[in-house]
């Protein structure tokens, strides 16, 4: 079998057992989460420690080798096409070490590579939490998710991207091979114990980077002790009432301190047919019986004063938020009956998202008629999110079926144009869907973009193409 040009001197880095390059381990590391087209890589790398990452870039700039950096590959806008067949990916899995756990400061310093799962597992045997992603944390990557959309869900409100303020610093191995230290690290004599930098804010520049400025291998994050008690509540509004459920929402979201760790508007979508009621859902964390119940007090006197709903607490609509929200972290298991998902997410602010979320669900419907059976959109939903709402819809289609995948593929890239046209943000980007969001980019930002990338990255090695840069 003919090998890798870099076979060799990768296995000199890292050792043989942790370098692949048969057809096998590619294509295992073709794709995301997604329907969009499968891309393999050349090579696939484990990587121990930021020094040999280093090397590994040394090596690739050398070699004018474009480098895909991959955490649980779970992202779902396209995976980064870089050279197909000749690039290098580098795993980011095995270096999953808790590094610093400091009560004291605030913070935790994990590897890039550990998953939120594993890491809140870690934390709250000791009683503590950091926020990870709300979903699916058994794969998602800490540097997976600082990279890519740094959401979560919990303790705190949050759900996308809400929690990028709670990063505090990370390690990077920039794509001349250079290893930096952002955050207050940024004083060589310094502790990573918050954003603050000597100059600007360079904790940034990676955040939602999508591996373009380097590799990111170690993160500081803000510690927070777990919230033991957690209830979940959900009413539901007739069909034609999405704008009280929407009202109640905003009140709840508007309130000082936050009050709901997660919540959102639930709906069905346009392929279900007859009566479709809207079902407002939350939860509400505390560290103690009393603030949970008091907070809950305070989340049904804001819903009912702001629209009261239909029903109160139906056993049908809590089991649902109990699932989602309580067990949580498992947004995906309709998809071994409805087929392969295709995500449409949208992040508004307050003020339009009803308007939006009302726009998109119309164009789906249009979108998909005749296509009943091959490609469905059975829900949509609109999360509180910090200060914004988040939307999202789901379409699903059978992966035997390639017209279907390409009419959902066709049908998300519409839809994502549209709501993007429409003042809509998104924050799942990653190639096929982040070509699209930077058409909306203005010239001079992207002239920015540009530049930082052609002086950080004279060769373009790192993860190219992406955000429609060459
Ligand atoms: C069913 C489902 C539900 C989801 N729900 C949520 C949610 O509730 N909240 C939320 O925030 N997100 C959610 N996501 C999205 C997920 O959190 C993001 O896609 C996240 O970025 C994926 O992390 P990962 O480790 O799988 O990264 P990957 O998918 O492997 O990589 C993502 C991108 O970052 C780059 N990258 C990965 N690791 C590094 C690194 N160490 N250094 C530099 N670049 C890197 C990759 O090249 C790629 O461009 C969901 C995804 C799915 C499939």
């Amino acid at each position: 079998m003919a090998r890798h040009d870099l076979y060799k001197a990768l296995c000199d880095i890292v050792g043989p057992s942790y370098v692949a390059d048969s057809d096998f381990a590619v294509w295992a590391y073709a794709r995301d989460a997604s329907a969009y087209p499968a891309r393999p890589p050349g090579i696939v790398v484990r990587p121990d420690s930021s020094e040999e990452i280093s090397e590994i870039v040394k090596l690739a700039n050398l070699h004018r080798i474009p480098i895909i950096p991959r955490g649980g590959g779970t992202q779902y806008g396209g995976w980064p096409p870089g050279d197909p067949g000749r690039s290098i990916c580098v795993d980011m899995t095995r270096m999953r070490r808790l590094l610093d756990v400091n009560e004291l400061n605030s913070t935790v310093t994990v590897e890039a590579g550990i998953t939120g799962a594993e890491l809140e597992e870690r934390l709250l045997r000791r009683g503590l939490y950091a926020h990870t992603t709300f979903s699916p944390p058994d794969s998602v990557t800490v540097g997976g998710a600082v990279c890519g959309v740094f959401g979560g869900g919990g303790a705190k409100f949050a759900t996308l991207a809400a929690n990028w303020p709670t990063i505090v610093g990370v390690k990077a191995v920039l794509p001349n091979g250079d290893i930096v230290e952002t955050g207050t690290r940024s004083n060589q004599h310094s502790k990573m114990f918050f954003r603050a930098a000597i100059g600007p804010d360079l904790t940034g520049l990676f955040i939602g980077s999508y591996g373009i400025f380097g590799i990111v291998t170690e993160v500081t994050q803000e510690l927070f002790r777990h919230q033991p008690y957690k209830r979940e509540g959900a009413v539901v509004y007739d069909s034609e009432r999405l704008d009280d459920a929407n009202r109640a929402m905003i009140e709840v979201g508007l309130h000082e301190p936050k009050l709901c760790s997660l919540g959102g508007i639930f709906g069905m979508g346009p392929s279900v047919k007859g009566k479709k009621d809207w079902q407002l859902i939350y939860q509400v964390t505390a560290h103690t019986q009393e603030e949970m119940d008091a907070k809950a007090d305070c989340v049904e006197r804001i819903i009912r004063e702001a629209a009261p709903p239909d029903a109160w607490h139906p056993e049908a609509a809590t089991g649902f938020a109990q699932r989602l929200l309580h067990f949580g972290h498992d947004s995906s298991s309709g998809a071994k009956v409805l087929g392969m998902p295709t995500f449409i997410e949208f992040l508004a602010p307050r003020d339009s998202g009803l308007s939006l979320f009302r726009g998109v669900l119309e164009l789906i419907g249009k979108e998909i008629e005749g296509w009943e059976g091959r490609v469905s959109c059975w829900g949509c939903a609109m999360w509180l999110c910090g200060d914004q709402h988040y939307l999202s819809f789901f379409l699903n289609h059978k992966e035997t079926d390639p017209e279907a995948r390409e009419r959902a593929l066709a049908v998300a890239r519409k839809v994502n144009r549209f709501g993007l046209e429409r003042g809509g943000f998104k924050l799942v980007l990653n190639k096929d869907v982040g070509d699209i969001a930077a058409e909306m980019i203005p010239e001079p930002y992207a002239k920015l973009l540009r530049t930082l990338k052609e002086v950080l990255d004279p060769n373009n090695i790192m993860n190219p193409h992406m955000l429609s840069l060459p």
